[in-house]
């Protein structure tokens, strides 16, 4: 059996007659950029996750940028993060000058260790961003007290929990602002490249907005320094096309998730571990196993693709390599070495499933 790690094509196939007549309405518009699909789709963002303004943007990378900029971070500027997250996180602290600090993960949520952040915040310190990593919560009650005791912003990255539950509420209304990625392969992904901010404040709504927008509000004034960071109406039009069925494919992920988990109940893996506070909408279904080299080949043998996010913590990237600091980050190191993602996406197949629990459990063996 030959088993995709996402399978876009299929899911095209059931909206199909919906995304190619909103494509169509914009090209037949000749409003290709920004526009009333836009501002559409940013209001039912909002409206959907309970936050009151979204601010669309041209991907999660940008967000995470704009975001900082619209809460004046500076240059030698701190911002406390996690190593155990996708390099975007950090690379955007770091290219606008200021410094990425890292606190260890919890051992099972894999998500930044609200016990180990104080210990990490210096006079520089002007923000945390915890990321909401594999689609599941991070601990945001202790993070935001934290926050307020200490008088720091927090950025939500929610790149991979678009729906994501915190007690009862959607992740990106949390903290100070949130960004999410609609990259293809995230669970509320475009057809190219697109991200989005959120914020409850006006001030900061109207500050992400315009930096977004070259520093400007009035055509050709430009209050402040920013970039050109635009949604595509494009993929606005198709975007807001699968808002509409993302609960269900949240869902259908989270039923594939339990199939697993249950399937391989008896292996040598550890599967994903869901705290009381958090849904978990499994943008990644990710094992620890003890051999993930050996099980990758195995699986690869049997037509079954894997990956691994990530192989490697943020402060051992080559990137940060003349980062002289020394971190001390055991549960990431250790993590790092033994996590593989397995195929996963909302169309996933009782069959497909059984077909991959069981090349898993040939190689690694049951308890
Ligand atoms: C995907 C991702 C990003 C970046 O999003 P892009 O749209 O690809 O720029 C940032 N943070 C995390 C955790 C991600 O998974």
């Amino acid at each position: 059996m030959k088993i995709p790690m996402v399978d876009l094509k299929t899911q095209y196939e059931t909206i199909k007659d919906e995304v190619n007549s909103a494509v169509k309405e914009v090209i037949e518009s000749t409003q290709f950029i920004l526009g009333k699909k836009v501002s559409e789709f940013e209001k039912n963002c909002a409206e959907y996750l309970g936050v009151k303004h979204a601010i669309a943007c041209a991907s999660g990378t940008d967000a995470l940028q704009i975001a900082m900029m619209a809460l004046d971070i500076k240059p030698g500027d701190e911002v406390i993060t996690t190593p155990f997250t996708f390099v975007a996180t950090a690379e955007t602290i770091a290219i606008i000058g200021a410094v990425p600090v890292y606190v260890d993960i919890d051992e099972k949520t894999y998500n930044i260790d609200p016990l180990k952040i104080e210990a990490a915040i210096t006079p520089k310190t002007k923000a945390i961003i915890p990321v909401h990593l594999y689609g599941q919560s991070a601990d945001m009650d202790s993070i935001m007290a934290i926050a307020r005791k200490h008088n720091l912003y927090v950025i939500e990255d929610a790149a991979q929990s678009f729906g994501t539950d915190y007690k009862g509420k959607k992740v990106c209304g949390i903290g100070d602002i949130a960004c999410t990625s609609f990259f293809p392969s995230k669970n509320l992904g475009a057809y190219g490249d697109g991200g989005m901010m959120f914020t409850n404040d006006d001030t900061l709504n109207q500050k992400l907005r315009m930096i977004a927008a070259h520093g400007s509000k009035e055509r050709y004034v430009h209050e402040v320094l920013g970039v050109n960071s635009r949604l595509d109406t494009l993929q606005a039009a198709i975007l807001d096309v699968k808002l509409k069925y993302i609960d269900k494919w949240n869902k259908a992920r989270a039923k594939n998730a339990d199939l697993y988990r249950e399937k391989l109940k008896d292996a040598k893996a550890v599967t994903p571990y869901v705290a009381e506070y958090s849904t978990h909408i499994y943008h990644q279904f990710t094992l620890r196993v003890e051999n993930r080299k050996g099980l990758a080949e195995h699986l690869t043998s049997k037509g079954i693709p894997s990956a691994v996010h990530y192989p490697i913590p943020l402060h051992q990237q080559p990137a940060f390599k003349d980062d002289s600091r020394k971190f001390d980050l055991p549960v990431a190191e250790k993590i790092a070495k033994d996590v593989i993602s397995l195929p996963m996406f909302p169309e996933l197949t009782e069959e497909q499933i059984d077909y991959i629990a069981n090349a898993i459990k040939e190689f690694v063996g049951t308890k």
